[in-house]
C-alpha cells in the first residue's frame, strides 16, 4: 500500500501543479501489492519475492498477533490486493475479512501442512516447525507466480534451502538432550515439539491472552519437578509473572523462549528460532 499511496498522491500533484501525466510512477505503480496476515508469512513471502513486489502485513510492531484487529483500510487493502497470504484459524479478523471480501487471489498456508489438534481446537502454530515452513514457501512461491510477471525472479530454492539447514541444526542439536521437557509461556511450541521429540508442558494454553487456572500453574509444578526441568520459559508479549513466579517456587531459572508471532525486538524469524534453539539447548542439557 504505501507504495500505491506514494503512486496515487504523487500523481494528484504532478497534475495538479504542471498537468502532466503522471509517468514516473508506472514502476511504482506496478508493484504488485501482497498482503500478509502475520510475521512469519511476511518473512516467507519477503525472503521469496525480495523488491519485486510490495509486502504489507496486516500485524503491526507491538501487537500480539492472537487479537489482533483490522481497520477498515486493512479491510480494504485485502479486497484489491494482488494476492493476501493468510493462515486460517488463527486471526478471527483476518479470517472474516477474507469471507466478506473474497480477494480473487488468496493463499491460506494452513493447505500446505499437517495440522495438530489440541484439547482446545486446531493449533495455529505451524510457523514454529522449520519444515512447516519449507512447505509454506513452496505453497506461496507456486501461487506468486501467477500473480508476478513471468520474468520475476521467485527464490524459493534458497528460501526452502535456509529451512532445511535451520531444521537440521535443530535436528542435530536437540538429539542429545538430557532432558526431553520444557515449559513455554504459553502451548505455542507442539510442532516444534513434535519435530524434534521433545514434550512441552505449556503454563498457558494456545491463546496467550488467556491466564492459567491455579490447578494447571499446581500441575505444571508437578511436572516440571517429576522431570528435572531446569528453566522456565517466558516471552516477550505477554506477562511473565506466572512464569518468574513458578520458576521462583521451583528455584528454577528463566529463560526467553520466543513464539515469533509479533515482530521480534531483534533480528527476524531465523535469527529468533537460533535464539531459541540456543536456549533449549542450555535448558534442557544437550551437550
Ligand atoms: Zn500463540
Amino acid at each position: 500500500m504505501k507504495w500505491k499511496l506514494k503512486g496515487i498522491v504523487g500523481c494528484v500533484l504532478a497534475l495538479s501543479l504542471v498537468g502532466t501525466g503522471c509517468a514516473a510512477n508506472k514502476d511504482a505503480e506496478a508493484r504488485p501489492l501482497i498482503i500478509v496476515s502475520t510475521y512469519a508469512l511476511e518473512y516467507v513471502t519477503t525472503q521469496l519475492v525480495g523488491e519485486q513486489a510490495d509486502v504489507v502485513a496486516l500485524i503491526t510492531p507491538g501487537v500480539e498477533p492472537h487479537d489482533l484487529e483490522l481497520t477498515s483500510a486493512q479491510v480494504q487493502q485485502i479486497a484489491t490486493a494482488d494476492l493476501v497470504v493468510y493462515q486460517a484459524g488463527f486471526q478471527a479478523a483476518v479470517d472474516l475479512a477474507v469471507a466478506q471480501t473474497s480477494p480473487d487471489k488468496v493463499i491460506d498456508v494452513v493447505s500446505a501442512v499437517e495440522l495438530l489438534a489440541s484439547e482446545e481446537g486446531a493449533d495455529p502454530h505451524i510457523w514454529l516447525d522449520p519444515v512447516n515452513m519449507g512447505h509454506i514457501a513452496k505453497a506461496i512461491a507456486a501461487r506468486l507466480e501467477t500473480v508476478l510477471p513471468s520474468s520475476a525472479d521467485i527464490a524459493v530454492a534458497e528460501v526452502v534451502a535456509a529451512f532445511e539447514r535451520l531444521d537440521a541444526d535443530y535436528a542435530s542439536g536437540l538429539r542429545t538432550c538430557r532432558i526431553r521437557t520444557f515449559v513455554p509461556s504459553h502451548a505455542a511450541f507442539a510442532y516444534l515439539a513434535k519435530r524434534y521429540e521433545l514434550v512441552q508442558v505449556p503454563i498457558a494454553g494456545l491463546d496467550p491472552n488467556i491466564e492459567p487456572t491455579l490447578a494447571r500453574i499446581a500441575q505444571v509444578h508437578e511436572i516440571a519437578l517429576e522431570h528435572g526441568v531446569t528453566t522456565i520459559f517466558y516471552e516477550a508479549m505477554v506477562s511473565d509473572a506466572v512464569a518468574r513466579a513458578l520458576a521462583a517456587d521451583l528455584k528454577l531459572a528463566v529463560d526467553v523462549l520466543d513464539p515469533v508471532e509479533a515482530y521480534p525486538k531483534e533480528g527476524d524469524y531465523e535469527s529468533v528460532m537460533r535464539a531459541n534453539l540456543a536456549a533449549l539447548r542450555r535448558a534442557n542439557g544437550c551437550e
